[in-house]
């Protein structure tokens, strides 16, 4: 709402009566059992308490907490405790009064949930990297308390991403890069589509404001004739469904921008050739639960007898439903028009759980037990994941992030039983999935029968045996084959166990040694061993001794001066990286993300053209995405105070851009005047003559200069990676368009 001077303090309190009667009425028209009374409360405890003071948009506060609790309502479906937290959950945070006020007045669980909500308040991410994480785990284990704070975080967040307009815009990049990064996959690892979709596209609206508002006026545009299209399709199955006698709805639903955008994106093609636009939807209404799986393949039976089903395109979520509790039927079908189309089965209820995830059982007072199994296991792998005790800040949320994100596939067991596993799920990972000692002893998997690696991908319905033997130790390069959390979280734990074992086992051999030569043990010798050794401390010697890597011998604690020429203690050449330099590599990894430098191969002359807003100059190109003219860009603010420019889309960014929002800086375009680099990649089928119309078009043609090209032609297949000096993206957008008219080319596209 815009800020008025026409709006009367009683106009106000008739807006914000309206807005919490509406909220009422949801709540009263709604399954829970009716307890107005403490609602009622709450929302008059936090109107007095908000009073005076305003939202950035002008508005009163209370509209705030008012729109969040009917989020939890409306959309989430939670109950008379969650909706009195939620008109409280800024209380404590931005009022004089404590927890302990809000114990007084409303009793424990809702003070519990209002100081689970003050405790992550001001975004997951503070503004040093490991308050981060610090941040995010208390997130996660209040979760693990009261899934009811996330849930309520999730709505705080949705309505905050809608009314973001009110912000300055590094806050918008800020926020909409968190809500991408942190907030999407939680909700959907939650189940809440709806929200995850509409979170989803609030961040694209507000990272990519052009792209979104062109691909929506797409889509807008389309309506029409795919409405009428819809209609073709639609028709013969409608007339079946209503033979059998079924009350249902049958619409098509198109995809959000944010997911064509994505499309977009990934598979290089415009608008027009996103093939999967939308998804027919049938919801059927049943009350008989045990008949709905009956009755969805009834449906399929029909859908299919009228279009063609794509053979490999069928996907069965009612045996086994998604972790998330996600359950539908889903074929594709070639539609009249000769597109495929996508038609997902559900009924009412599974509908309800699709859009509502979790909460959604409040709705129909399923009992907590087993419904409640798959998240709980899902709490556990994150507690497992919260007990590692020396994470790094960045691999953490990562680690989280990639479990938030992952979808499943099915395993079976050699005794039938079914273990669900993250999409690029390995053999390592389902060992260290059934219980560590397998991991940590895991040699090679059978897959269905046959002997496969330990990197080894499994795919859904495979049956998997984990071999194992006992001299197999865990090694640190098997994260590379782990994709799971959980995975990695027991390897590195398994790792350090064994570290310290080493390490046991070295200082042992250490003092034995002393010993046998009638040494006496000091500090003395202890320096001397570790300065003759290059070891950083103690452990680091103790270990390279437990792990056979060095020699004991006299000359390393005696003070007798050795040789240069002459090294008694050598490493063991037989081994390969110790983990002290494993270590090193992360930690300078971790340096190196905070501190982003420019490609210094770039002519720095050419990349001065930006300006930010507050008129900063001191710009270095991002060598990790290389952005050039057109692209969006965001400038970000190293240690040494530097603006690094990164294309908006740039995966280092969208890390930098969740976990140090407050450096961002908004950058824009002047006109360039000179050229700057981009690199393009063209595939294809070697024929006669294919190199030379290519370097036609780029040098004849479009008088474009070329830097740099390197051509390889293997088995037939043509690749070519080709460097060009342009002004801006829209040349190579059509030096790629005509590049792609070449007889033999299949793809050319901008390479980031
Ligand atoms: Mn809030």
């Amino acid at each position: 709402m815009m800020e008025n001077n026409n709006i009367t303090p009683e106009m106000e309190d008739q807006m914000i009566n309206e807005a919490y009667q509406n909220l009422l009425n949801i709540y009263l028209s709604s399954n829970h059992r009716k307890k107005v009374e403490i609602i009622d409360k709450a929302f008059k405890f936090a109107r007095e308490a908000h009073k005076g003071i305003r939202r950035r948009s002008g508005e009163p506060y209370i509209m705030h907490p008012i729109a969040v609790a009917t989020i939890v309502i409306q959309e989430i479906g939670l109950g008379s405790t969650s909706i009195s937290a939620a008109l409280l959950h800024d209380v404590v945070e931005d009022t004089d009064y404590t927890v302990e006020d809000i114990e007084a007045q409303f009793g424990h669980k809702i003070a519990r949930i209002v100081d689970g909500l003050t405790k992550i308040s001001g975004g997951i991410f503070g503004d040093k990297a490991s308050l981060q994480a610090e941040n995010f785990r208390k997130l996660l284990l209040t979760m693990n308390e009261d899934i009811r704070v996330v849930l309520i975080k999730m709505a705080d967040r949705l309505h905050n991403m809608r009314t973001l307009s009110s912000m300055p815009p590094n806050k918008q990049y800020k926020i909409a890069g968190e809500t991408l990064y942190v907030y999407a996959p939680l909700a959907h690892r939650l189940g809440l589509y709806a929200i995850k979709t509409e979170l989803e596209d609030l961040s694209f609206k507000y990272n990519h404001p052009a792209e979104y508002q062109r691909i929506l006026s797409q889509i807008i545009d389309s309506e029409e004739s795919r409405n009428e299209l819809f209609a073709r399709f639609s028709a013969p199955i409608r007339e079946r469904l209503d033979n059998m006698g079924l009350k249902y709805e049958f619409n098509a639903r198109v995809k959000s921008c944010y997911s064509i955008w994505n499309k977009m994106q990934t598979k290089h093609i415009p608008f027009e050739e996103v093939y999967d636009l939308y998804a027919a939807r049938i919801v059927f209404e049943c009350e008989d639960e045990s008949a709905e799986k009956r009755i969805c393949w009834n449906i399929y039976n029909e859908v299919t007898e009228v279009y063609t089903k794509h053979p490999d395109r069928v996907r069965d979520w009612l045996t086994t439903p998604k972790v998330n509790k996600y359950r539908a039927l889903h074929v594709t079908v070639m539609g009249p028009d000769g597109k495929w189309v996508e038609v997902q089965i559900r009924s009412r209820r599974m509908d309800d759980t699709a859009e509502r995830g979790f909460a959604a059982h409040w709705k129909y007072k399923i009992g907590e037990g087993e419904e409640e199994e798959e998240l709980s296991k899902w709490l556990s792998t994150i507690t497992d994941i919260l007990k590692d005790p020396e994470p790094n800040a960045m691999d953490f949320l990562d680690t989280i992030k990639l479990n938030l994100f992952a979808s499943e596939i099915v395993v079976f067991t050699p005794k039938g039983e079914t273990i669900t596993l993250p999409t690029g799920a390995t053999v390592l990972d389902l060992a260290f999935a059934l219980h560590t000692d397998l991991g940590t002893h895991c040699i090679a998997g059978k897959v269905n029968h046959r002997l496969r690696p330990l990197s080894y991908k499994i795919a859904s319905g495979d049956q998997v045996e984990i071999v194992t033997s006992n001299i197999q130790k865990p090694k640190p390069e098997w994260e590379k084959y782990i994709v799971t959390a959980r995975g990695r979280t027991r390897l590195r734990a398994a790792l350090r166990h064994q570290r310290r074992l080493a390490i046991e086992l070295g200082e042992k051999r250490f003092m034995d040694f002393l010993e046998e030569h009638n040494i006496p043990f000091s500090n003395e010798v202890l320096s001397l061993a570790i300065s003759r050794q290059n070891a950083s401390n103690k452990e680091e010697l103790f270990h390279m001794i437990g792990n056979n890597e060095v020699i004991l011998n006299e000359s390393m604690v005696t003070k007798k001066e050795q040789s240069s020429r002459f090294n008694w203690l050598r490493r063991n050449p037989f081994k390969g990286k110790d983990n002290k330099d494993d270590h090193k590599a992360n930690d300078k990894k971790a340096k190196d993300e905070g501190q982003e430098t420019g490609d210094k191969g770039i002519d720095m002359k050419a990349v001065y053209h930006l300006t930010t807003r507050d008129g900063k100059s001191n710009y270095q190109i991002a060598s990790c995405c290389h952005p050039i003219p057109g692209d969006d860009t965001v400038g970000f603010v190293t240690n040494s105070n530097k603006v690094v420019v990164h294309k908006m889309d740039c995966p280092t960014l969208a890390r930098l851009k969740a976990s140090q929002g407050s450096r961002l800086l908004q950058t824009q375009w002047e006109d360039p005047g000179e050229s700057f680099q981009a690199t393009i990649r063209i595939e294809g089928i070697d024929q006669m003559g294919i190199l030379q119309s290519i370097v036609n078009i780029i040098s004849t043609n479009m008088s474009i200069n070329m830097k740099h090209m390197q051509v390889t032609a293997d088995q037939g297949v043509f690749n070519c990676d080709l460097t060009v000096l342009v002004r801006d993206t829209t040349v190579v957008t059509n030096l790629c368009r005509e590049i792609k008219k070449v007889k033999g080319v299949n793809d050319a596209t901008r390479m980031s």
